[in-house]
């Protein structure tokens, strides 16, 4: 439908039924169906040992919990990814660098992600010095598995790649692309419980809005987000 190949993902997890999951539905199951993005599973759990499948074991050292062990998962990573693949591949980690706004605008101009979804206390460390697997937290609490972390991910880079948004202008106002938190929305009724919209939102003065708005994204960053001014 497309000249352009998809967007691709290769993601791979011990519970590929979650997925899309939410990522079906709406503005990116609509570009999914349309093939402007690709998503491919895989079940770390193929390549897992023995009779059952063993994917994990104890730590060593001791401690609660379960490992992913480093050869179960460099075999599934090795079966599923080919020499030549230049994506990213991230690893969801509350221990990784947190996602911004400006990461996801970089991995949506990419060719695509390969995404690794953890569970347990984590995986094995060597795997992620041996496969280069660079380590990416979607936020300073801890899930109980990769898979909504990447799905977290995921929909923020799909709704910026090319066609998916309905308006080219939707995303480059929104909070965080330039540094600030949005300005306030308003719609009809005009009135509504005795509160109203700011008067000049309905003056029709292009340049008095757009300067009303940029003082109302200043002084809500200001007050809610002063660590972003700082940057
Ligand atoms: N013991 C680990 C937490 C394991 S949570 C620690 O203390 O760092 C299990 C899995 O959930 C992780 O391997 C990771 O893939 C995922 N996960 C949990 N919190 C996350 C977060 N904030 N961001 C991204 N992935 C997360």
């Amino acid at each position: 439908m497309t000249d352009t190949p998809a967007w691709a993902v290769t993601l791979f997890t011990l519970y590929p039924d979650m997925f899309p999951g939410p990522l079906g539905q709406s503005l990116s199951g609509d570009a999914l169906a349309r093939g402007l993005w690709s998503l491919e599973t895989r079940n770390i759990r193929d390549h897992g040992l023995g009779r059952h499948r063993a994917v994990d074991d104890t730590p060593a050292g001791g401690g609660p919990g379960m490992v992913i062990r480093a050869d179960v998962l460099a075999a599934s990573l090795d079966a599923g990814l080919s020499a030549d693949d230049t994506r990213p591949r991230l690893l969801m980690s509350p221990r990784g660098k947190p996602l911004t706004q400006e990461r996801v605008r970089s991995l949506s101009e990419g060719p695509g992600v390969v995404l690794i979804c953890g569970r347990f206390e984590g995986v094995d460390e060597r795997v992620i010095e041996a496969r280069g697997l660079e380590e990416v937290s979607i936020g300073d609490y801890i899930l109980s598995g990769g898979e909504i972390a990447s799905i977290v991910l995921l929909d923020a880079c799909v709704r910026l790649l090319p066609g998916v948004m309905g308006k080219l202008e939707s995303g480059s106002e929104e909070s965080f692309e330039n540094g600030l938190l949005e300005y306030p929305h308003y719609t009809r009724p005009r009135e509504w419980e005795g509160r109203t919209i700011p008067d000049v939102l309905l003056s029709g003065d292009h340049a008095k809005i757009a300067r009303w708005r940029r003082e109302q994204a200043e002084a809500i960053t200001q007050t809610r987000r002063p660590d972003l001014l700082k940057r």
